[in-house]
């Protein structure tokens, strides 16, 4: 009871304190948890489902946990436009998609810049982000979906994004999928000024997932400072992995929680970024280079060990299903497919690559595609049938390992090729 006490308390207060905030343009703004406010008042039982997962989470730390296999789990991003500089590139997506990779992998950059007391308690959290490659029709998809809308800005409350009703795009299954929606503007009452939000697990697979406005999404393009490190996606989808703000959103108080042992009680949330230590409820220093706290997005580089068995007890739990969707590889649409073999020549190649078939279809056309190793298409055409023979100019790519994909709707085929100029 005491833990449902603090859970409901936590998120009263934390209702009030984004009301404070909404015009804080400048200042980290996430709406998660004036969302699962929303949530609750429309269905009560949520907050016992909260309540069930810490349950589940402690559980989980009692046993032991020693498979070291990473988990990947497969992204379809939404993106939501009305004016043509909403409907943002391929690259920038894809940049974000790096960067959640790399702050789950502790691969970014930027962990020189954790603090040495707190250096010890960062973590690889083992967890990678794929795009999606199979749709839920089981068809190849580059994992974004493209909607044009006539709504510039998106209510949080009604989840408008998230409904193709409602001017947005609907989810792809939640049991299979984590669905990003990118959007113009997210807004609360007409108010703006929020980043992005995310569900809990546990929550209506039609609503699961994160969404995020247009100028907090990635690396490049449409990102805007301080929030252009993608770190808005870092910590919203720590959101849907169930953390909690760091502070334990207790408005400036040192009671509340969230519920990790290796986070220092933090009063409040820090914006900007502060210097370290910056001292609050008799801590020798707030973490606020965690992700899970409000800085900026070039001050954040941390999760720590107690928010990673959170995230993987969740992974154990109500998001299982993700762990094994094998909607990640490209040749996962090749489950059902007809194997076929061509020949591909020369590898290494540093100009022109030749392929040749000789299968039998009943299609006019083969499409013929090119993909780095992560899975993105870098280049695709459709070639006749008729012809058996295909040509590629590989002139201008970098060097490096591809794969060359070769399928019609019933069959498929992969070769690896190696493109090295002098
Ligand atoms: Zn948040």
């Amino acid at each position: 009871m005491k833990s449902q006490a603090i859970l409901v308390a936590i998120i009263i207060v934390a209702f009030a304190l984004f009301s404070n905030n909404l015009k804080a343009q400048q200042h980290r703004n996430c709406g998660t948890m004036e969302y699962l406010q929303h949530q609750i008042q429309q269905d009560s039982t949520i907050v016992q489902r909260l309540v069930d997962q810490e349950a589940a989470i402690t559980n989980w730390k009692k046993n032991a946990h020693q498979e070291k296999s990473i988990i990947r789990i497969p992204v379809v991003f939404h993106v939501i436009w009305s004016m043509n500089v909403h409907n943002i590139s391929d690259a920038q997506v894809y940049s974000q998609l790096d960067v959640l990779s790399a702050d789950y992998r502790r691969f970014n950059a930027d962990t020189a810049n954790t603090p040495n007391d707190f250096d010890s308690l960062a973590a690889d959290i083992e967890i990678e982000f794929c795009i999606a490659h199979q749709d839920p029709n089981g068809n190849w998809t580059d994992g974004i979906t493209r909607t044009q809308s006539n709504k510039s800005a998106f209510d949080m409350s009604t989840d408008e994004a998230k409904f193709t009703s409602l001017g947005g795009h609907d989810a792809w299954d939640a049991n299979y999928y984590l669905n990003i929606w990118v959007v113009p503007a997210i807004v609360e009452n007409g108010m703006g000024g929020i980043l992005g939000y995310a569900q809990f697990p546990g929550g209506n697979n039609a609503t699961d997932g994160v969404v995020i406005g247009y100028k907090y999404l990635g690396t490049m393009g449409t990102a805007t400072a301080p929030f252009n490190q993608g770190r808005t996606a870092t910590h919203e989808v720590g959101h849907w992995l169930s953390l909690y703000h760091i502070w334990g959103d207790d408005n400036g108080g040192c009671w509340g929680t969230d519920y990790v042992d290796d986070t220092p009680n933090q009063a409040s949330y820090n914006y900007d970024c502060p210097t370290h230590p910056h001292t609050s409820c008799s801590n020798s220093g707030d973490m606020f280079m965690n992700y899970m706290d409000y800085t900026d997005d070039n001050c954040m580089n941390m999760f720590t060990y107690g928010q990673k068995a959170r995230m993987l007890a969740t992974m154990d739990s109500l998001r299982l299903s993700l762990k094994t969707s094998g909607r990640c590889q490209a040749n996962a649409i090749g489950e059902n497919k007809e194997q076929i073999k061509f020949n591909l020549y020369p590898s290494p190649a540093s100009d022109i690559v030749k392929l040749e078939w000789n299968f039998i279809t009943n299609e006019k056309f083969l499409e013929v595609r090119i993909l780095d190793l992560s899975g993105r298409v870098i280049e695709s055409m459709h070639i006749p049938t008729a012809y058996n023979t295909a040509e590629i100019n590989v002139t201008n790519f970098k060097s490096g390992l591809y794969i060359i994909q070769i399928q019609n709707s019933a069959q498929i085929g992969y070769k690896k090729l190696l493109i090295q100029h002098q």
